[in-house]
Order: structure tokens, then C-alpha cells, then sequence
């Protein structure tokens, strides 16, 4: 089905009120990643710091789950102290890692702190050591390590998340199969499009209107001129390699009505087969019920064996309907699948700022990944613009700007 805004749930998500926030610990990493936001600049945060962070989201951002992210969370000394601060404020601690320095012994103290899952990612550019040249379907074999490891100790979930670019774009649907082979294990998959500037042709204004050097930024290439791939393309070839995903809601752009910056998805299958997904009847249900049960939206699904009862969510959405269907016709016939567990797996799309023509960056419209600067909650992906620059700065094309500098200079 071609993606349009009226058949998805807009996420009832703001600034005040959202299921995530996004907490650094540290701006050191273990790893180079071509796609990554943050640089080194001042090393680990000091652990009261850090805490006075966790409670200023607790305050002011009421979220359900704070995404414990970097640099490497893992390598940051004081992460158990980490976890459990925020597992005491009962808010979920889910750690966003390269997982490198992960191992189960790790594993099982995080969890005995508090800890409710992962967000792991692997992809193609990241040069990993003995995992350098490696394609996306290669790399399965990774994230199948880490899936099992995560399961292994059981109770706590498993997301894997891969930056694509132009380059990995057609390999999007080989990371969905393993998902979708994996989705006792898998508790959700996110695909994030690639966002770069490109020095050689690019200058940027800071907020003092002043010219800044703009390779100082790790997201900066010296050249870039692929086209960027888009939140509807990753969308489209996942559909069309597998018909029974589909999205059912989204967050938009803050200046541009058509974007779609984040997509999710929550499809519904055994081990064997997929039946179909949650439309946006369920997608409301399942934020408008955890505010209202539990005072805070919904980020991810602790539970992904949710069983049949999921086809009683038919009665309000047509899409559940059909996989109920779908499902039904499948065990007529092979009354043998009545006993398969049923999983939700989610699958999330984002698509990273948009520079437009004016300078300015079309964002994530309600982002879910604001992080503190300066006692203020900034978008995470520009954050080094805060720290290097002292706010975000407008991109513009530097031929012209030296065009027009040259008319302006003219008598
Ligand atoms: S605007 Fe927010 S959600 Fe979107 S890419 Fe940036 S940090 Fe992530």
C-alpha cells in the first residue's frame, strides 16, 4: 500500500511527554562508525552529572524508556550505577550499543541492575575489527551472536538497529529476513537513512551569523554527492519483499508536511510465517492504554510472545483483521501451526534531518532522541553543533553564498 499520513497514527509524543529520552555517558567510543553524531570532546561525563541528567528527564520529559547512548555506553565505568539510578526512578533503562564490549558476564550484572534491553547496532560501515567488507546478510551472522547472548540470560529485549546508506540500501531486506527468522529472539529492527554535509560544497552559518568551519563536525564528509535514501524507499522495499509488513504510525518533519521521520511498524508472525501487521486503530490503543494505565507513552513491547489474543484487537482494526484471517486460513490448513507461538516484532524507520535550501534542517517533528545541553533538551543527532558552535547552524551551498557575497560587495 503506497504510504499516506491519513492511514497512520501520528505519535501522540512532545517535548514534555514522550516515550524516550536520549542520555550520553560518554563521547569516547571502541569503534569508528561512518554515520555516528558524536565526536570526542570531553570524554566521560562525571557520574553526578550524569545523574542530575536522569533526573531532569524524570522531571521534564516523562518518558517510559531513557536510551543510555554515547560514544559507548559500555565502556563507561560507572554504567551500572547508570542502569540502576534509572531503573530506581522506574523509568526503563535500554542500553544503545556497538556491543563489542559486551559479554554475558556483562550482561547478567547489567540486568541484575535493572536493565530492560538493547538497542545493538551492526552495520556494514562500521569497520569492525574482523568484520571489515562484510554485507549486510554477512554481518547476520553478528547480530545472530548477540541475539542469542541477549537471550541467553532471557528477560530483557533485543533491538537491532543498521545505518543505510545509498550503497546498503538494496540489502535492507536480508537484515529483515533474519529478523523476521529470528523474531523469538528479535523484539524489534530499525533501519536509519544516512544524513551527511558535504564540506566541498557546503559552508555553515552559526547562530552569531558567523561563517564556521564545517569539517570540524564528525557527520561532515569532505564529498558526498549520492543521493540520500529516504524513509518511503526503505519503507517500500521492505514491502515489496515482504507484503505482510506494513506501517501503521509516524512522526513527521518540523518544516516540511510530506516527511516521513519516523515510520513504525508492528508486524505479527510465528517463527514459520508472517500474517500480517497492526494498523493504526492498534497503534492508538497501545499509546492512549499505557498513558492512561500506566502515565506514560509506549517505546517498546517488553513481551514479544503476545499470543493470539493479539486477533482480538480485530474488532477496532482492519488490518489485524487480516492477519487474524490470514492466520485462521493457515492453520485450517496445517492444524499443526494452532500451536505456534505468535510474536510481535516491530521494524522502525527514521529519517535523519533534511537540509533544505535555506539553510535550515527540516527535523524530526516531536524527536524522540532530545538529549540535555546546558540544561536544555537539544535534538541528539546536532548536539556537536551545540557543543563546537553554541546551537545548530544553517547549511547553505557555498558557490552561492559566494555569489551573492560578490554581488553584495559590488558598488
Ligand atoms: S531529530 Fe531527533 S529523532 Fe530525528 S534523527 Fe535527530 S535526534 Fe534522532
Amino acid at each position: 500500500m503506497a504510504l499516506d499520513k491519513r492511514n497512520l497514527y501520528r505519535m501522540p509524543w512532545s517535548m514534555n511527554d514522550n516515550a524516550i529520552a536520549w542520555l550520553e555517558l560518554t563521547d569516547i567510543c571502541n569503534l569508528y562508525c561512518e554515520g555516528c553524531y558524536r565526536q570526542k570532546i570531553t570524554g566521560h561525563k562525571p557520574i553526578e552529572e550524569v545523574k542530575e541528567e536522569i533526573r531532569f528527564f524524570k522531571r521534564w520529559r516523562n518518558p517510559d524508556n531513557v536510551s543510555i547512548a554515547g560514544g559507548e555506553p559500555l565502556i563507561y565505568p560507572n554504567i551500572m550505577d547508570v542502569v540502576a539510578t534509572i531503573a530506581e526512578l522506574k523509568m526503563k533503562p535500554v542500553i544503545l550499543t556497538n556491543a563489542m564490549a559486551l559479554t554475558p558476564e556483562m550482561l547478567k550484572e547489567l540486568k541484575k541492575a535493572g536493565l530492560s534491553g538493547f538497542t545493538v547496532h551492526i552495520d556494514s560501515h562500521q569497520n569492525r575489527p574482523h568484520w571489515k567488507g562484510k554485507t549486510e546478510k554477512e554481518l547476520n551472522e553478528l547480530r545472530q551472536h548477540y541475539a542469542e547472548m541477549i537471550n541467553d540470560e532471557g528477560g530483557l529485549y533485543a533491538v537491532f538497529n543498521s545505518t543505510v546508506y545509498p550503497s546498503s540500501y538494496h540489502e535492507i531486506p536480508d537484515v529483515v529476513r533474519w529478523g523476521r527468522e529470528n523474531i523469538d529472539k528479535v523484539h524489534g529492527l530499525v533501519f536509519i537513512t544516512y544524513r551527511t554535509g558535504a564540506a566541498d560544497t557546503s559552508v555553515a552559518v552559526a547562530v552569531d551569523s558567523k561563517i564556521v568551519d564545517i569539517s570540524k563536525l564528525s557527520y561532515v564528509r569532505d564529498h558526498f554527492e549520492e543521493k540520500f535514501v529516504t524513509s518511503p524507499e526503505v519503507y517500500q522495499i521492505i514491502q515489496d519483499n515482504f507484503p505482510e509488513y506494513d506501517a501503521g504510525c509516524y512522526l513527521g518533519g518540523t518544516l516540511r508536511v510530506e516527511s516521513y521521520k519516523w515510520l513504525a511498524s508492528a508486524w505479527i508472525g510465528t517463527k514459520k510465517k508472517m500474517y500480517g501487521s497492526v494498523g493504526k486503530q492498534t497503534m492508538e490503543v497501545a499509546q492512549a492504554g499505557h498513558h492512561a494505565l500506566k502515565g506514560t507513552y509506549l517505546a517498546y513491547l517488553s513481551e514479544a510472545k503476545i499470543g493470539a489474543k493479539v486477533f482480538l484487537l480485530s474488532a477496532i482494526d482492519p488490518s489485524v483483521r487480516r492477519a487474524a484471517k490470514s492466520w485462521l486460513k493457515s492453520v485450517v490448513r496445517h492444524p499443526g501451526q494452532l500451536f505456534d507461538s505468535i510474536y510481535v516484532q516491530s521494524i522502525g524507520i527514521i529519517q535523519a534531518p533534511d537540509i533544505l535550501p535555506d539553510g535550515r534542517a527540516d527535523m524530526c517533528d516531536s524527536c524522540p532522541d532530545m538529549t540535555v545541553w546546558d540544561g536544555k533538551l537539544v535534538n541528539s543527532c546536532r548536539m556537536d553543533e551545540y557543543r563546537l558552535f553554541g546551537g545548530m547552524v544553517s547549511v547553505l551551498d557555498k558557490a552561492k553564498v559566494a555569489q551573492e557575497t560578490v554581488m553584495a560587495d559590488q558598488p
